[in-house]
């Protein structure tokens, strides 16, 4: 770091992604992207002539692709704020909404405290009931940005929309915004209840579900006076946020949806078959809505099965926060994949034993 730096940004702890080794060929079980490529109506849309056309600026409205959520979501496209990354809406909306402080869960996705730092917000950290799940009546009545992944990552539980009405209604003076990263792998969303609450802001990505997480594709739904505020600062920052070719490939995965909700349920099948291996195995699985799952071993410690994986050529993620650094958090991946996976997990247990 530079002596020009200031000093709230110099202490700063930045957000760690999952690793993305460059040595060898993996089985990459640790950043939850999708196994499958994108449809191939993306891969057509991405023609010689619009590569040519990098030269011209985006459609800063990307109106083609608004629309086309719009029409999927079954709202209008006012209602639609598109972002390079879903990472970019949480951090417009801790930079906008945070001035009463945040709360969010302890174990959740790490990218939230980072924000929260960064704008230097005051936290209210909430841990998870002792079985994982959200402790809904603790996020009621917070009266200050309220941020929940749903399913939740990395345990991968599910809040039901019941709770999440519950919590956007106690918090009327407050945004509530859910992080619906991972809720096509079996989830419901909370799209249609930004119908009747002013406060929500539903947020998604195309980086698992959709395969485009080289993309940097975000959305966010609600009313159109959050989705407003949300233009207001992309105007006030980078107005060309997502470039031609995301666009373009954004329309047409949108228009190829039956694609990835096939892939979807691909994945839901490879969730159940490791989580019976696993079970079998002695290992504690966490029940999944999401495209990974949460596991640990009474046999094995978390790091040391992470660490022996990637000797064996298999990476997943492993967490040092003491609460649940006993897990792994494992990508679902093709049926292939997940056999090797669990076919090395047996070997390594087979040497501890
Ligand atoms: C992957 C992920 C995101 C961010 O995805 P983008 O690639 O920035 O769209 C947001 N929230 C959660 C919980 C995630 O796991």
């Amino acid at each position: 770091m530079s002596r020009f730096l200031k000093d709230s940004i110099k202490k700063l702890e930045s957000y760690t992604p999952g690793e993305q080794p460059q040595d060898k060929k993996y089985i990459k079980l640790n950043t939850n992207e999708s196994p499958f490529p994108p449809s191939p109506e993306v891969v057509n849309a991405i023609t010689t002539a619009e590569v040519r056309d990098l030269r011209l600026y985006c459609d800063p409205e990307c109106k083609k692709l608004r629309a086309a959520l719009a029409k999927r979501y079954n709202v209008e496209s006012e209602n639609v704020f598109l972002s390079n990354g879903s990472d970019d809406i949480l951090n417009f909306s801790f930079f906008a909404y945070g001035e009463k402080g945040v709360a969010f869960a302890d174990i959740t996705y790490g990218f939230y405290s980072v924000f929260a730092d960064l704008y230097n917000l005051e936290t209210t950290v909430i841990p998870l009931k002792s079985d994982f799940t959200i402790d809904c009546n603790a996020f009621c009545n917070q009266n200050k940005l309220v941020v929940i992944a749903n399913p939740n990552a990395p345990t991968g539980i599910e809040l039901p929309l019941e709770e999440i009405e519950k919590i956007i209604v106690s918090n009327p003076e407050s945004i509530v915004l859910i992080d619906e990263a991972y809720v096509d792998f079996g989830g419901k969303s909370c799209v249609e209840l930004t119908k009747k609450y002013k406060n929500l802001l539903c947020v998604g990505t195309f980086s698992k579900s959709r395969s485009m997480a080289g993309a940097r594709l975000g959305f966010a739904i609600a009313d159109r006076e959050l989705i407003a505020d949300l233009e207001k600062i992309k105007y006030s920052t980078n107005p060309y946020n997502i470039n031609r070719l995301t666009q373009v490939a954004g329309v047409a995965a949108i228009e190829s949806d039956s694609y990835y909700i096939n892939n979807c349920k691909t994945i839901i099948e490879n969730r159940d078959y490791t989580e019976t291996e696993l079970k079998k195995l002695g290992f504690t699985v966490l029940k999944s809505k999401a495209n990974f799952i949460f596991a640990k071993s009474d046999i094995i410690g978390g790091k040391e099965l992470y660490e022996k994986l990637k000797e064996n050529g298999v990476l997943i993620r492993h967490f040092e926060k003491t609460r649940i650094k006993d897990f792994n958090r494992i990508t679902i991946g093709s049926r292939e994949e997940m056999g090797i996976f669990i076919s090395k997990v047996k070997e390594i247990l087979g040497e501890n034993l």
